[in-house]
Order: C-alpha cells, then sequence, then structure tokens
C-alpha cells in the first residue's frame, strides 16, 4: 500500500523507497513502536527524579540546587543517581562511585596542567599537522627552552604562562628574549596578536563541551556560551603596552578589578549589549552586523573542538580502563563538561587557547558596595548560560546510552562527529598500558620499560639491551617522579626508540601489540 501516512509515522528514513511497499499492519507496528517511544520520553520527562549527591560540591552548589529546586529533582547526600564532583579527583578514589554517574572521567585531571595538556596538543601537531593548526605554537619551559630560543623572532610576541596558574595569575607578554624568566615549569606560546575585536576590544570565548560516554564515543557542544571581554581597547602589543594586562589578557577575574569593567545584569543578555561578559548568542550579533559568517566560524569551532576530542579518546579510555577493568558491567557512566577557550582572529579564525577539565560553575557575582565592602549576588548571565549548561548534561547523562546514541540534539547541546578510529596515540596508551600492567600506578619503572627489549627486532647491532635503561634514566632526568617514567615521558621514549633502531614508528608498535 502506498501511504502518505507511513511517511508522516515513521521516524526513521523518510526517502526509503522500501517504506512505499509496507504492509498495514507494518505501518501500524511503525506507529505503535514510535508513539511508545514518544511516551516513555513524556514520562521520563515528567517522573524522573534524579536524586543528586552534592556531597563533594564546592563553587557549583548554588547552581546545583537551583537546578534541584526547577526541575523537582532531590538533593541527597548518599549514594543517589548521579554525584557531582567539584575538585580533581585521584584516579584511586574513583571506586566509592562505581554505582553512580559521575561528572568525570578518571585521568582528565592530569591534563590540568598547562605543560601536560600543551605536550600533548603538541604531539598532536606533529602526527596530525593538518588537523592542528588552531593551537598556537606553544614551547615547554625549561624543555623545550633551547628550541624556543632557535626559533625566537625579534618580530613577533610571545606570552608566558605558568604552569600551574589559572586566572591569568603570572601570565606575561614577551617581545625580547631576556625577559623570559626560565627558572620556573610554564608554557611560552606564541600570540595572537590580531584578535577580532568588538567595540574595540579584545575578547575571547567560553565554550561547553559534553563527553557523555567512550565506547561508544559520544561529544556535544553547548550551542550557548560565554565572551569574556577586556576592559580597555586594544592595540598591537609594543613596549608601552606590553605589561597592561587589562588590554591583553581577556580573565574575568582580572578585569573584574578595573575601574572600566562593565557588569550588565539586564535581562537581554541574548542581544547586543555592553558588558563585560557576554553571551555566545549576543556576541554572534555583533559579529554579523560587523559582516562575519557566524556559520563558517561556528563550523571552524566545530572542526578544532572535534580534532582535540580524537587526541584525547586514547588517553581518556587508558584511564578508564586502569580505574575500572574489574567492574565492567558494574559501573555507572562517567560523563564530564569541558571549558574550551577560544580566540578569534580579525580573520574569524578559532585558536584553541585553552582546554579546562574543571570550568567554573558559579554564579554568583562579587559586587562592591560603597562602604568599600564586597557582596555576592546572583549573576544572571552566569545562571542562564551554566544552567543550560549544567542542567541539560545532567538530564542527558541519566538516559540510556542508545537513546544517546540516536539523539543528534538534546536541549541546549548539539552533537559532534567525532571520528574514534585508531590512531598512532591509541597504540602508545595501549603499549604502555600492557607495560604497566594496567596497574593503578600510571608509572613505568627501568625494568618494565626494558621488558621492550624481548620483543622482535627490538634490539640491533647499535641499540642493545643495556642501552633501554641508558634511554629510561635519559628521559626521566629532569622529572621530579623518583626514577619513574609517566605517559608523557614514554611518548618521548617510544619515539626516540623508533629512531635509534631505525623503524617506522607504527610498524614497530604494531609489532611489539601484536606479540605482547
Ligand atoms: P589562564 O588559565 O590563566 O586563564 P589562559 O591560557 O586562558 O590562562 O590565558 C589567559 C588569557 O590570556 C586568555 O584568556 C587570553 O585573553 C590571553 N591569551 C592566552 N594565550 C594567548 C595567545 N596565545 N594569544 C593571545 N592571547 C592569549
Amino acid at each position: 500500500m502506498k501511504s502518505q501516512q507511513t511517511h508522516d509515522i515513521s521516524p526513521w528514513n523518510q526517502n526509503n523507497e522500501d517504506l512505499l511497499t509496507v504492509t498495514e499492519q507494518q505501518v501500524d507496528e511503525y506507529k505503535t513502536t514510535y508513539e511508545n517511544f514518544q511516551q516513555q520520553q513524556d514520562q521520563y520527562k515528567k517522573q524522573k527524579v534524579i536524586k543528586v549527591n552534592t556531597i563533594n560540591c564546592r563553587g557549583e552548589t548554588r547552581l546545583i540546587r537551583k537546578l534541584i529546586a526547577i526541575n523537582n529533582w532531590k538533593e541527597v547526600f548518599n549514594n543517589g543517581d548521579i554525584c557531582w564532583l567539584g575538585l580533581p579527583f585521584k584516579l584511586q578514589n574513583f571506586e566509592e562511585y562505581f554505582t553512580q554517574h559521575v561528572n568525570r572521567f578518571p585521568g582528565m585531571d592530569l591534563l590540568a596542567h598547562k605543560t601536560q595538556s600543551s605536550f600533548y596538543l603538541n604531539k598532536f601537531a606533529q602526527y596530525f599537522p593538518d588537523q592542528y593548526e588552531f593551537f598556537p605554537k606553544t614551547y615547554i619551559i625549561p624543555d623545550e627552552l633551547d628550541k624556543f630560543q632557535q626559533e625566537y623572532k625579534s618580530t613577533r610576541t610571545y606570552i608566558a604562562k605558568p604552569d600551574a596558574g589559572s586566572q591569568g595569575d603570572g601570565i606575561y607578554l614577551i617581545k625580547k628574549l631576556k625577559d623570559v624568566k626560565a627558572n620556573e615549569s610554564m608554557v611560552i606560546q606564541q600570540y595572537i596578536s590580531k584578535p577580532l575585536l568588538i567595540d574595540k576590544k579584545k575578547f575571547d570565548l567560553r565554550l561547553y563541551v559534553l563527553i557523555i560516554s567512550l565506547d561508544p564515543y559520544l561529544c556535544y557542544i553547548n550551542k550557548e556560551g560565554l565572551a569574556r571581554f577586556c576592559t580597555v581597547d586594544y592595540e598591537k602589543p609594543n613596549d608601552k603596552n606590553l605589561r597592561n594586562p587589562f588590554m591583553h589578557l581577556t580573565n574575568y577575574s582580572l578585569n573584574k578589578r578595573n575601574t572600566n569593567f562593565q557588569f550588565y545584569n539586564g535581562k537581554n543578555i541574548l542581544d547586543i549589549n555592553e558588558g563585560t561578559k557576554r553571551t555566545y548568542s549576543s556576541i554572534k550579533k555583533n559579529l554579523e552586523i560587523q559582516g562575519y559568517n557566524n556559520q563558517d566560524i561556528e563550523n571552524q569551532i566545530d572542526t578544532l573542538v572535534v580534532a582535540y576530542l580524537q587526541s584525547l579518546l586514547p588517553f581518556l579510555e587508558f584511564n578508564q580502563k586502569l580505574v575500572f577493568q574489574k567492574k565492567v558491567g558494574e559501573v555507572k557512566q562517567c560523563f564530564q563538561i569541558l571549558g574550551i577557550d577560544i580566540l578569534l582572529n580579525e580573520k574569524g579564525k578559532p585558536w584553541l587557547l585553552e582546554v579546562n577539565s574543571n570550568p567554573s560553575f558559579q554564579i554568583e557575582h562579587e559586587v562592591f558596595a560603597a562602604n568599600g565592602k564586597s557582596v555576592f549576588e546572583e549573576s544572571y548571565i552566569d545562571s542562564y548560560v551554566k544552567e543550560l549548561v549544567m542542567g541539560d548534561a545532567i538530564k542527558l547523562a541519566m538516559i540510556s546510552k542508545e537513546d544517546q546514541e540516536e539523539l543528534s540534539e538534546f536541549g541546549s547541546y548539539r552533537k559532534l562527529d567525532v571520528d574514534s578510529t585508531e590512531t598512532v596515540f591509541s597504540k602508545m596508551m595501549q603499549l604502555y598500558g600492557y607495560l604497566s600492567g594496567y596497574k593503578f600506578q600510571e608509572f613505568l619503572t627501568s625494568s618494565k620499560f626494558q621488558k621492550l627489549a624481548n620483543f622482535p627486532q627490538m634490539i640491533s647491532q647499535t641499540f642493545l639491551k643495556h642501552d633501554y635503561d641508558l634511554l629510561f634514566r635519559k628521559i626521566i632526568l629532569k622529572s621530579s617522579n623518583n626514577n619513574l617514567m609517566d605517559f608523557f615521558q614514554f611518548i618521548n621514549a617510544i619515539e626516540q626508540l623508533a629512531v635509534r633502531l631505525n623503524q617506522d614508528l607504527e610498524t614497530m608498535l604494531d609489532r611489539i601489540i601484536e606479540n605482547f
């Protein structure tokens, strides 16, 4: 039977010619299945009372309590459906949360430091240069000080960021080599000196990405986000303005100390306004007026985020296996919201500045009274954006994996198409896991590293078994982990091994893994 009705009710491919030949009975079946699905969804919306455990909440407590109230969820201090962890988390402690959803993936916090995350991104830029041209050239100091000094160009500006710093702390711009304070652990990055300006000011974007599952790898980006503005008109860096943080750094915590700071707490946050913090929706309206193509910018941002997420997968899979290996089947899903900081240049090209595994979910704003004392009041813009980001993430985390796979959109989130095929990094991670025995200590000893010598073609006339120990010591020389090698150092070691044995890295990895 040819039935127009079939087309209307079928949730599947509407252009499929086969559907034109289905029987009436099949039509009814489709209809029932689809209606059941709809009912399930409606029921879920009405009935699901999510029990949120807030015992480990920190700065996000106010937001989470607000979401609990709005959605009629229940706050609990023991067990629950989901436990929100407000602090970075040790791998070992994940065991406590096997039966709840938690908002962190094991290991993600290992990438919290600037040097480690930059190392990881640099490695990806090295292996996949086409996909990684959105990450400004970055040097890890002190390890790459020589390289920086060789590649330094006096016509360029660089930005130095201390390893453990955040919120702009300790950051400074460099034009002359002598200004580098090389005694501390930090990264030096090429400064994007021609940013896109709105109202003559530099700004950056804080967008939110949600990883909801590793297998299958399901990732979403939130359609809303924040823009953080500088509070002094931008000029190209020169000796006079180089030290003016209000011109060059967009950190909110820093700019709020400037008298030019404008706190917009009106309701029209989606429209053009003059606030120092604005929504991404509002920014897009400014960009449109300036003649930029928002869709094109968004596509470029998606490409950048997808490449980043691809690079992250082997690392997350490894740590997931490390923690949950014996518990497969029993564990609830982890999910995580990442804060992605993006700077647009004057051509509308996005640059990745930083990924924050612990983005702020604070919704209070510090207001200074006439007597100089400060009070905290709710910031409408923070509430609006963060309610979407956290609220929809929790709701999405609570639905079944099958439904998550089906949904290309969920509330304020849009699914990203991330390729999860194996890369050379998955192989390095796999080998690292084999050598360490997937034990909780995420480090290798020299004797474990030396196991590699036992595999076919892993010694040569110029590289003998005892050379493994020498290579191991050379690599860990600058590290503070007493005689232990971490994954980042292992990548360097395995690369050097391939060079010393005169082998193609990926073929060498394949052969070892095959014989393990
Ligand atoms: P933090 O974690 O301390 O905020 P960021 O890496 O986010 O460190 O840098 C702080 C600010 O400095 C950014 O928000 C941005 O305004 C500016 N910034 C950082 N890196 C660059 C860069 N490569 N080019 C231009 N501006 C940058």
